[in-house]
């Protein structure tokens, strides 16, 4: 027996019933043969790690703008945590943690550079609408590997594309079809990002400890203690519906969303972000304008096929940019060049 094949076993035999199997996956885009070692959801994970736009998380935006220090987190450091949180949960579970492990490294990938700044004035300018979470589903599905996308099992794109939940409930009305894995991730995601965007805020100096309304710190009054909390009232409330869906307990699920409309209020939609958020702004809009002009700039970065629609591509390449390629950019197009012959 191969390799992969005990594994599948050792998943039917070890994890809860509600688990995603690897062995019942519903597939992939294109269909493929099954490998010798890893089960599908291990290649998935494998697929996305070594994809170009995870490296390019590196280098975007999680709130503050191309930041010098060190320490702030970026895209790839939240979602390093949010997959971290996630798998502790999904294995406490017995769910499957090899899925939540892709769903979560995924989730993010369509993310803009700046942020929420760089997804906004796509959305408006793109004819066609945008959002993060859709453009992490056409990363993986077209963009990726020159137009072939990453060919993902079904359970995975779905839990990448279900993600987001920007200012809406935690937990989706409906979750018909959703699976537990994908639903951790969810939860995951806003557990790391309202601990860490509070703990960058506070280091930035954007706020000052003794603002935060002590209701909210109930739980714990560092990031590693919060999460523990919600972390583990997550596992118990949801052993307690015997899986019949991932919950948190209420006054758990109400810190976290004052958690967030405190972040939201005072630091996301702050005017010193949103004076950043102006620049950001300025850079993209004037990129895609000139990308429009300039079509054929860029068309050596996609298929042949991709260039017909036009300000598709442009959007495509304005969104896979990291906050420093785009600020590289605007420098080389609208800035004088120094003259460098002597
Ligand atoms: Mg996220």
């Amino acid at each position: 027996m191969k390799i992969r094949e005990q594994t599948e076993k050792i998943e039917e035999a070890t994890l809860h019933p509600r688990a995603c199997l690897s062995s019942q996956s519903r597939g992939r885009q294109r269909k493929e043969r099954e490998e010798q070692i890893r089960t599908c959801f291990q290649r998935d994970r494998d697929r996305i790690i070594h994809s170009k736009s995870f490296r390019r998380l590196k280098h975007k935006t999680q709130v503050f703008l191309a930041p010098r220090g060190d320490h702030y987190r970026t895209r790839l450091t939240h979602t390093l945590e949010v997959s971290q949180i996630a798998r502790t949960i999904a294995r406490a579970l017995r769910l499957n943690e090899d899925l939540t492990e892709a769903i979560a490294l995924g989730h993010d990938l369509g993310h803009t550079p700046f942020g929420h700044a760089g997804e906004d004035i796509l959305r408006e300018i793109y004819p066609g609408g945008f959002n993060h979470f859709n453009q992490s589903l056409r990363v993986v599905e077209t963009l990726e590997r020159n137009g072939r996308g990453l060919n993902l099992t079904v359970e995975v794109r779905d839990g990448i594309v279900k993600h987001s939940k920007g200012k809406g409930r935690i937990f989706s009305q409906n979750r018909k079809g959703e699976t537990l894995e994908g639903q951790i991730v969810r939860v995951s995601d806003i557990i790391a990002y309202v601990n860490h965007d509070l703990d960058d805020a506070i280091r930035a100096g954007v706020l000052k400890r003794s603002i935060i309304p002590r209701e909210l710190l109930v739980i714990g009054d560092t990031p590693s203690r919060r999460i523990d909390a919600m972390v583990k009232d997550l596992i118990y409330r949801t052993l307690d519906s015997e899986l019949e869906e991932i919950r948190m307990s209420e006054e758990i699920t109400n810190i976290t969303y004052a958690l967030r409309d405190f972040l939201y209020e005072n630091v996301y939609e702050s005017d010193r972000s949103k004076k950043e958020f102006k620049k950001a702004r300025k850079i993209l809009f004037d990129l895609y304008n000139y990308y429009m002009e300039h079509t054929e700039e860029i068309f050596k970065e996609f298929p042949k096929e991709m260039v017909k629609d036009k300000e598709r591509m442009v959007c495509d390449f304005i969104a896979g940019m990291t906050d420093r390629f785009a600020i590289m950019l605007y420098e080389q197009n609208f800035m004088p060049q120094p003259w460098v012959v002597f």
